[in-house]
């Protein structure tokens, strides 16, 4: 099954409302040879310039003349299909599957990360016929995989949140996934231990992510890679940091349960000048000092 990134201009086709309304729609197959049960992701042209959806084609051979356009009206701005009612036009059906708004589908980012060339999506392009764009198609169905990840853990924990709850929510489990991601590149393995099993690996924010500002939670400089031991330690205050990144262990915490979780007081982790507003804020409000 190939897999197809298609442009869709906005001010033809409202998408946006499509996919809260439609199941599927159609569109004119022009050129391109989508086949049934290809994927195909629409980038939203100017002024959006982002890929935002993932459809699967359905049917690949039908004609506009068997379209309830009726349903679909309200949709299609230009009408293009109704104006040439007597025109019979080759179409696909398109089925809607997941929306996804992440700054890393923008076109923006594609071409800083050097994923396009000179590709500006004016037409559809497929893995199989466009063998350049391998990142490209590999770094869409990543993201998409993952929020759709995200989106199935939470519809299994939290059946009761509902409507906009749910997608601010979304939100903020995608930026805790980003957050992790780049700790997980930065540091690959515990910072106090070196333990390096990223299933382990927990990103632990250094001021807490509920009070910190919006760039604060993204801010990798406010985080810290832990296995479970020092994350949860670091989490309760029973361990914190000085300047020089050198372990501080609380007096809370039972000398005998401090040798037992491999705590000593030389350990050290490596900081610099931007992680200093962090450690102080946990110093001061998170370590249990006594
Ligand atoms: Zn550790």
């Amino acid at each position: 099954m190939a897999i197809w990134i298609k442009p869709v201009n906005f001010n033809d086709f409202d998408v946006f409302a499509a996919y809260q309304n439609l199941d599927s729609f159609y569109w004119t197959k022009g050129r391109d040879d989508i086949k049934k049960g290809d994927e195909v992701f629409l980038y939203i042209a100017k002024p959006i310039q982002k890929i935002m959806f993932r459809t699967v084609c359905i049917a690949d051979d039908v004609s506009s003349k068997d379209k309830d356009w009726e349903k679909d009206k309200p949709y299609y701005k230009k009408q293009d299909f109704n104006d040439h009612s007597e025109e019979v036009l080759n179409c696909v059906d398109l089925k809607l599957i997941q929306k996804c708004d992440d700054d890393r589908l923008s076109f923006g980012f594609l071409k800083k990360e050097n994923m396009l060339h000179d590709f500006t999506f004016r037409y559809a392009i497929s893995n199989e016929k466009h063998k350049q764009f391998e990142t490209l198609f590999q770094h869409i169905k990543t993201i998409f995989d993952e929020q759709n990840e995200i989106i199935q853990k939470i519809e299994n924990e939290t059946t009761e949140l509902k409507g906009i709850d749910k997608l601010a929510y979304v939100k903020v489990r995608v930026n805790q996934t980003k957050f992790r991601t780049q700790l997980l590149a930065k540091y690959q393995k515990c910072c106090l231990c070196g333990i390096d099993e990223p299933k382990l690996l927990i990103a632990s924010h250094i001021k807490p992510w509920s009070v910190s500002q919006d760039t604060e939670k993204l801010d990798s400089y406010n985080g810290l890679l832990f296995c479970p031991h020092h994350d949860k330690l670091f989490d309760l205050g029973l361990i914190g940091f000085d300047e020089q990144g050198k372990i501080l262990i609380s007096p809370k915490l039972e000398p005998h349960n401090q040798i037992l979780l491999n705590l000593h007081e030389e350990m050290k982790i490596h900081v610099n000048e931007k992680h200093q507003h962090y450690l102080d804020f946990h110093r001061q409000n998170i370590f249990q000092a006594a």
